[in-house]
């Protein structure tokens, strides 16, 4: 038996995010390997005949690494007819799903993908703010706070005046993601929004600024910030002021990171 690999997009937490195709899938799946960011709710969703493996989990005090993931993926595939690959918010989004699109490929595995709503736009609903705005904000970037020297990442070169960040683990040094955005060249009165836990029951909302995020109390992982125009409460007065050409929110050219 030849079965498929759906590599499905488990949303931000709350089950009443998840598509109706995901979940049928999870009522349908015989074998699910999810992360472990997938919320309790949603597995609960799992076909109780359903074999589940927890791929974040510690096994045997060592993480499994993507390699083992992707040949895992392979094998359950060769003899499981419906294989679920359950991811946190979208699949596509920082879950390394390229990767293992690369080896089922490789592998001549058929799959398919089946995707979710992303965190960053969860976290916009609990703020209660809308990401592009015809007054402010006309582009968004979603992208990751990383340490690592990999060239791809913090590439903000893209960043305008009318751009919005979603950033993805953005981890608990706040004071460093606060140098970082000033040296990409936001302005410190710059409105961003911190949201943990996008919808489900802990959600927090911190209302803070590019230069004040260095002080704020690190909030519960996982937590992502939107930082922009419109990440105020108060986008009415902000849209106001630079509909009228009195904003100082962000200088008129192009911004850059070194
Ligand atoms: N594929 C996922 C992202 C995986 S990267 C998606 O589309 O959402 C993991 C990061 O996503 C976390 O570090 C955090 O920044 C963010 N994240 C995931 N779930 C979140 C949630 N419920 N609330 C806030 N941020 C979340």
């Amino acid at each position: 038996m030849k079965g498929r690999v759906y590599l499905v997009g488990a949303g931000p937490g709350d089950p009443e995010l998840l598509t109706l195709k995901a979940a049928r899938l999870l009522a349908q799946a015989d074998i699910v390997l999810h992360d472990s960011l997938v919320s309790r709710e949603v597995l609960a969703r799992i076909s109780a005949g359903a074999e589940v493996i927890d791929v974040g989990k510690r096994c045997r005090r060592k993480l499994l690494t993507q390699e083992e993931i992707n040949t895992l993926l392979s094998g359950y595939a060769a003899s499981h007819e419906i294989v679920v690959r359950l991811k946190g918010g979208d699949p596509s989004m920082f879950g390394r799903a390229g990767e293992e699109l690369q080896a089922l490929r490789e592998a001549n595995v058929d799959f398919e993908i089946v995707p979710g709503v992303t965190s960053g736009l969860a976290g916009a609903a609990a703020a209660g703010i809308s990401l592009t705005d015809r007054r402010v904000a006309s582009q968004v970037l979603f992208s990751t706070f990383s340490r690592t020297p990999d060239a791809n990442a913090m590439d903000w070169g893209c960043l305008t005046p009318a751009t919005t960040l979603v950033l993805y683990m953005p981890g608990p040094d706040y004071l460093e993601v606060s140098r970082r955005l000033a040296a990409a060249g936001l302005p410190p009165d710059l409105p961003c929004v911190i949201v943990s836990g996008a919808s489900g029951a802990e959600q927090q909302v911190c209302w803070t600024s590019v230069e004040a995020l260095s002080f704020e109390q690190k909030l519960p992982a996982p937590a992502l910030m939107i930082v922009g125009r419109i990440a105020a409460k108060q986008i009415q007065k902000i849209g106001d002021a630079f509909l009228r050409g009195r904003s100082t929110a962000l200088p008129a050219q192009r911004v850059s990171i070194s």
